[in-house]
């Protein structure tokens, strides 16, 4: 779900490629890193953290769904002298399948509570204006013509009926994903009482919309979920909810970069580190440097395709859906921030630069 800040070519493997370590490792009393497998480009490790109390221990990203990391989850648990119906919390930091995995399980088989942001809703989910009711009602198709809205070529037709088609396509999911249902919903600034501590939430959208931090401002720590990572950058999301995500993530970064005496950040990805205010403004400027590239590429194509411009922005092997929706994202902000405007070709979004 992320994308190296750079070609990884020709460089030492990144911290968060590393493959999982069995290992379970303290980080701050009572607060214990653990690594789940997970196998998607750029990344060979989820971190769960365990923060023990008197009730138990409540758990922060446990994993991609299935059998694999279930079975690591469990061992690192045994590992710290838990067992998974120790686990009284689950906190799912954002909508993605390699931080909700077994939260569904923990939640169905052992009454984990499942703490999220309030907008969170992961991609199988029925856009909320769109929601379904219950799982015997005939649920309501997502918005199949909006997949890619920079591309004429990506709308869906499904070969049957649309209702029948998503309730198959939701089903069969649901059964192997369980998306997490989440029993408390926070929104920002609030607090949450574990691990001895009173963590403050943080609502950070960018990454996605429903991404939540965690902040212990007596000790200084943040769990930064996918919002900050150590060494690559988030993959920014041209798909998500609202109009400028690149607008709202360096928004995020600015709120992070703006806590008092953090001495010790917790990433979903890579380890831990100590300098969070330097490493959002360092993905900052990442981003602005991104920037400067599809200005110039826009100055010298006059007019291009959302696809066109993602060929300027990232390496052959990286071309597709992902490069071009973070593309859209990008050229998005230019246009929020007066620089850029499109037009609609046939269906097909093309950019230009204004002035
Ligand atoms: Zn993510
Ligand atoms: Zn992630």
């Amino acid at each position: 779900m992320e994308q190296p800040a750079e070609p990884v070519t020709k460089k030492p493997r990144r911290q968060e490629q590393e493959p999982a370590a069995t290992e379970v490792t303290e980080v701050a009393p009572g607060v214990l890193r653990s690594q789940l497998p997970i196998s998607l480009p750029g990344l060979g490790h989820v971190n769960c953290y365990f923060l023990e109390d008197e009730r138990g221990v409540a758990i922060v990203d446990p994993g991609l769904p299935g059998p694999q990391s279930w079975r690591a989850l469990v061992d690192r648990l045994k590992q710290a002298g838990y067992k998974p119906k120790n686990v009284h919390t689950v906190i799912v930091t954002h909508s993605h399948p390699d931080h909700f995995g077994g939260a569904g399980r923990m939640r169905d088989t052992y009454g984990a509570e499942v703490i999220s942001h309030r907008k969170f809703r992961t991609c199988f989910d029925p856009p909320e204006d769109e929601a379904v009711v219950d799982d015997d009602a005939t649920p309501t198709p997502p918005p199949w013509g909006r997949v890619m809205p920079w591309r004429s070529d990506s709308t869906f037709s499904p070969p049957i009926s649309r209702r029948l088609k998503f309730k198959v396509y939701r089903t069969a999911l649901k059964r192997f994903m369980r998306t997490p249902a989440p029993t408390r919903r926070v929104d920002d600034a609030e607090v949450i009482t574990l691990a001895g501590r009173e963590w403050v939430s943080l609502h950070t959208p960018g990454h996605t919309d429903d991404h939540l931090c965690l902040y212990d401002p007596v000790e200084g720590i943040v769990l930064s979920g996918d919002h900050v990572l150590p060494s690559i950058t988030p993959h920014i999301s041209g798909l998500v909810a609202g109009a400028d995500p690149l607008t709202a993530f360096f928004d995020s970064l600015d709120k992070v970069a703006a806590l008092q005496g953090v001495g010790l950040v917790l990433p979903a990805h890579g380890h831990p580190f100590h300098d969070l205010a330097g490493r959002a403004e360092a993905i900052k400027e990442h981003h602005a440097e991104r920037l400067d590239v599809l200005r110039k590429a826009a100055g010298e194509l006059g007019s291009a395709s959302v696809e066109e411009l993602s060929h300027h922005l990232f390496k052959p092997r990286s071309w597709g859906p992902m490069a071009e929706s973070e593309t859209y994202a990008h050229l998005e902000h230019l246009r929020a921030i007066g620089q850029a405007e499109s037009r609609d070709d046939a269906g097909t979004l093309h950019y230009q630069l204004i002035g």
